[in-house]
């Protein structure tokens, strides 16, 4: 079984189940976000995002359950209105081809992407400092 081929059953899925997704191509750009938009979208110290090509990201179920938010003049992010996962963003000005999904809600193991933290000028006070 080739790498690409294993990539292609990569699949995630939202903390209830009615939302499932599918990336077809091996996820790039993986941060750790500090903005304070990813901070009060997942009620967290950050976020964790990878990208792939829009046409590589596809819904499998549930896309009619999912609630948009424009967080920005451009961005747009969407979340499972059933169980309020956090599922994607788009709409970036630099990259507007590209689509950010959360890691976390990969439901299969994969190689482990090297992530960088971003935005650290607004991570929280409570949050020991990241190893980048
Ligand atoms: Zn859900
Ligand atoms: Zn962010």
């Amino acid at each position: 079984m080739s790498n690409a081929s294993v990539i292609d059953c990569l699949q995630g899925s939202c903390l209830c189940g009615a939302v499932t997704y599918q990336i077809s191509s091996r996820p790039k750009a993986v941060t750790h976000c500090h903005c304070t938009m990813c901070q009060k979208q997942h009620g967290a110290a950050f976020a964790t995002y990878a990208s792939v090509p829009k046409p590589d990201f596809r819904y499998l179920s549930g896309e009619d359950r999912l609630t948009s938010f424009r967080s920005s003049n451009r961005v747009t992010r969407k979340f499972c209105s059933v169980c309020g996962a956090n599922i994607e963003w788009h709409g970036s000005s630099d990259y507007p081809d590209w689509v950010s999904f959360t890691l976390a809600t990969l439901d299969m193991p994969f190689t482990s992407y090297k992530a960088k933290h971003v935005h650290l000028a607004s991570k929280v006070c409570w949050l020991d400092q990241p190893a980048s």
